[in-house]
């Protein structure tokens, strides 16, 4: 039966809680995000309510055990040798609810989930995230966005844990900038959002998710192991037209390799670790320096050792 580290007595009822929650001991965590990067973290769970979840939260802060809230792991490296603690993945809390034009989906809807319920209710406005592949709490720590749209502009109203207790964040309090958000500053955890939407037309609104979704097929290598953009905008700079520029399409360090398709992605082409990423990242990062004067800022999240 499951032991967090084999020790004490502590140790032993703390394992004893995490099987009880339907927890995986040593899970592979390559099989957890969309790069297929990582060693093994001790637990693996997937809170099934929301209560549930702060439950595992909040025993993790009273016992001082290191944990992660992952969603659809589609914008994290996992480092080579794992997670020392417990990966709290959100996907089975994925409950979407509708109030007239309002939209209310907990922090493990994935967006592909989300925008066919809004096609199927004539819902306008998120079209632009239509192949976005994470989750609702993933998108609002990110303020992920695409094609002039980000996902801030639609949120109404947000249920937060803060490590302590359950909040609800709302008018001021509510902000988004470029690829941050009051989530990733105040480090809260989305338990769900209120999207506010507006009435269309079912069959424009997919034609336009459809719309969108063709041009990704185009510019991005969507049939690899990758996490999207490796680099935010950064001084006005768009990383994959400058890398494009500098001929990098195809370098490789050992298993990564810079996508020949769209310059702005890292690609896992053969058994690439979480150093062979950075290794890739840091010759990006030097040669856009040496040859523009500008650090490219990763928008790529690393997870776990340093290593
Ligand atoms: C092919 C591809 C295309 C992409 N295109 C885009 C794009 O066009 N635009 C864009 O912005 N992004 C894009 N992304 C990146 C990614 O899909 C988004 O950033 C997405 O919002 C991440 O969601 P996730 O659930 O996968 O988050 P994860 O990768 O699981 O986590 C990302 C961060 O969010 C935090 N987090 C997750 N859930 C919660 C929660 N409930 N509460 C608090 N914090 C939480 C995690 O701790 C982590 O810090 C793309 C990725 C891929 C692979």
């Amino acid at each position: 039966m499951g032991k967090l580290f084999n020790k004490s007595k502590k140790d032993v009822s703390t394992g004893y809680f995490f099987v009880n929650t339907g927890a995986i001991k040593n899970e592979e965590l390559g099989k957890h995000n969309s790069i297929r990067i990582g060693g093994k973290a001790d637990y693996f769970v997937e809170p099934k309510t929301i209560k549930e979840l702060v439950k595992i939260i909040k025993f993790c802060k009273q016992n001082k055990i290191s944990y992660y809230i992952l969603g659809n792991g589609t914008k994290v490296v996992f480092s080579d040798n794992g997670f020392r603690g417990v990966v709290i993945c959100t996907k089975k809390l994925n409950e979407l609810t509708k109030r007239k034009n309002t939209v209310c989906a907990m922090c493990g809807v994935n967006l592909f989930s989300l925008n066919r319920f809004l096609i199927k209710n004539s819902l306008s406005g998120l079209e632009f995230s239509y192949g976005i592949p994470g989750t609702m709490g993933g998108a609002i720590f990110m303020n992920a966005g695409a094609y002039g749209g980000d996902i801030g502009s639609f949120v109404q109203k947000l249920q937060v844990f803060d490590g302590k207790k359950i909040r609800i964040i709302k008018g001021k309090d509510l902000t988004f900038s470029y690829r941050k958000s009051v989530v990733s500053e105040k480090s809260y955890i989305v338990l769900r959002a209120w999207l506010k939407l507006k009435n269309g037309n079912k069959h424009q609104i997919e034609a336009k998710c459809q719309e969108y979704f063709s041009k990704r097929k185009i510019s991005q290598p969507l049939e690899t192991f990758n996490f999207g953009s490796t680099f935010k905008k950064t001084n006005g700079i768009i990383a994959g037209k400058i890398i494009d520029n500098l001929g990098l399409k195809g370098v490789k360090i050992n298993g990564a390799q810079i996508s020949t398709v769209h310059g702005n992605f890292i690609i896992n082409k053969n058994n690439a670790t979480m150093k062979d990423v950075k290794d890739l990242i840091d010759f990006i990062k030097n040669k856009v320096y040496e040859n523009y004067g500008v650090w490219l800022e990763e928008e790529v999240i690393f997870v776990g050792d340093k290593k």
